[in-house]
């Protein structure tokens, strides 16, 4: 036996692909990787779009970040951002290019799955209190039915003075569900396919039972319940019509495994790769392109209204940009380049028949990038050209940045879009990369803190790469 490597060997090196860990190429990457994701699990407690965006402004005024001003003229290093109705944000730091040369716009969306109020959520079956909810996003809805769940979002008062809600979470809060049927009497429930066992009219959040003490009125808990929400928060039955209320999971994002080697959380899909970017952003300090951070709301439901990314926020901003610097927006657009940042679906080896093994993310190989996605033949999708994927992976390598490259799923078992069409319709080049996560959607989301500190090099590198877009 001779340690000498054969002829075969050193070819396979050479010109084959070998995937290997993150854990395996480098054992320490960890430590660091959990350092980072302290952070990270503090973000994960800021569960609404609204939530994020209040989150993030003190940071960002700390950092040095200034509240755009529309017409100025910024020099290179200057930061600063735009709020988008406290719902999205943009943040930039200017480079030494004029935009007229692109900027390097990353999107990651800050709302996720979850139970919207309706606008008459208030009402009383059996003696007990319920609040009617309305789905939010792409869920299993048999997975929101007892587990706590906290309230959160925001009440505008006939006054016009708004009220904040945030309850549920903490020890010395009530905490709320939604109940499930007894296993003894589920025979009929149990024989139901997955999609019907809980139907949307019934996500009732159980929130009273105990009666207003009067024998002159009806609905004695529903009265007793509003009773309690006017002393609280001022509001009355009427002012829930101007109201966005929801329901989330009250878990608190946590360490997962002996090993502490994943994070397991609500709302990570897409706060993960929004954490990951605003990261980035911070610690850019001087970049040669001007940077542009988003954080969009409304992905889940399909990117509309004046908070998604199909509205004009951005374009507009993008042309208040150029406009300030004498040039006009398409030409910044197509010189500009976009990581569309949102998680990818990692093997899950309980149901490994959902993926093809040779296009499959898995937990710990770094951030997974998707050239396109879609559904069927590609359908819907953003599809990145050779060049666009060259260009990235260029920088990643020049960065010692690893990662993975996969397809959600299986061809024509299901599918789905994301942000990226919604960037690459300005003529912006744009590629799909995100953190792969288990049980997307569920109320608990896990993913590995390796590819959630990965993904921020992957972005960083981008942010502060001198490479030109040439083609
Ligand atoms: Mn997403
Ligand atoms: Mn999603």
């Amino acid at each position: 036996m001779t340690d000498e490597k054969t002829k075969g060997q050193l070819l396979a090196e050479d010109i084959l692909v070998k995937p290997k860990s993150i854990g395996e190429g480098d054992n320490s990457f960890l430590a660091e990787a959990s350092e980072f994701c302290e952070g990270y699990k503090r973000f994960l407690a800021n569960k609404t779009e609204r939530e994020v965006v209040e989150y993030v402004i003190p940071i960002l005024k700390e950092k040095g970040y200034i509240e755009y001003v529309p017409g100025k003229v910024y020099s290179a290093g200057e930061k600063f951002y735009k709020v988008n109705r406290g719902k999205t944000i943009l943040m930039c730091t200017k480079g030494r290019r004029p935009v007229a040369d692109g900027i390097r716009v990353t999107v990651a969306h800050i709302d996720s799955p979850r139970l919207d109020f309706k606008p008459h959520p208030l009402f009383e079956d059996a003696e007990m209190a319920y609040f009617k909810t309305h789905y939010y996003g792409g869920i299993k809805k048999y997975q929101w039915t007892t587990i706590p769940l906290s309230i959160r979002g925001v009440v505008m008062l006939k006054d016009g003075s708004s009220v904040t809600i945030r309850v549920g979470e903490e020890e010395d809060e009530p905490s709320f569900c939604i109940t499930d049927l007894l296993p003894h009497l589920a025979q009929n429930q149990m024989s139901k396919t997955a999609a019907k066992v809980v139907e949307g009219e019934q996500l009732n959040i159980l929130i009273g039972s105990w009666p207003y003490d009067d024998e002159k009125v009806g609905k004695k808990v529903k009265l007793a319940i509003m009773a309690i929400l006017n002393e609280k928060y001022g509001i009355r039955e009427c002012d829930f019509e101007s109201a966005e209320l929801c329901a989330v999971p009250a878990f608190k994002a946590r360490d997962m495994g002996f090993d502490r080697s994943m994070v397991a959380g609500y709302g990570q899909d897409d706060s993960v790769c929004a954490y990951a970017e605003f990261m980035a952003e911070l610690d850019t300090v001087d970049p040669e392109f001007t940077t542009m951070t988003i954080f969009a709301d409304k992905e889940e439901t399909g990117s509309d209204g004046v908070t998604g990314m199909r509205s004009y926020f951005f374009r507009d901003f993008v042309e208040d940009l150029a406009q300030a610097e004498g040039v006009e927006v398409r030409h910044v657009l197509q010189k500009s380049v976009c990581l569309s940042c949102d998680v990818g679906s990692a093997f899950d080896p309980a149901f490994p028949e959902v993926h093809e093994m040779n296009n499959a993310a898995f937990l710990n190989y770094g951030p997974v990038i998707s050239k396109y996605d879609g559904s069927r033949g590609k359908y819907s999708t953003n599809d990145a050209s050779a060049e666009m994927m060259s260009y990235l992976l260029t920088i990643l390598r020049e960065a010692d940045v690893q990662w993975q490259i996969a397809e959600l799923g299986k061809i024509d078992l299901g599918g789905g879009g994301t942000i990226a069409s919604e960037i690459s319709v300005h003529n912006i080049d744009t590629v799909d990369i995100g953190v792969p996560v288990l049980s997307m959607h569920a109320p608990v989301e896990v993913t590995a803190k390796a590819d959630v500190y990965m993904l921020y090099k992957a972005i960083f590198a981008v942010y502060n790469s001198t490479r030109p877009k040439d083609f």
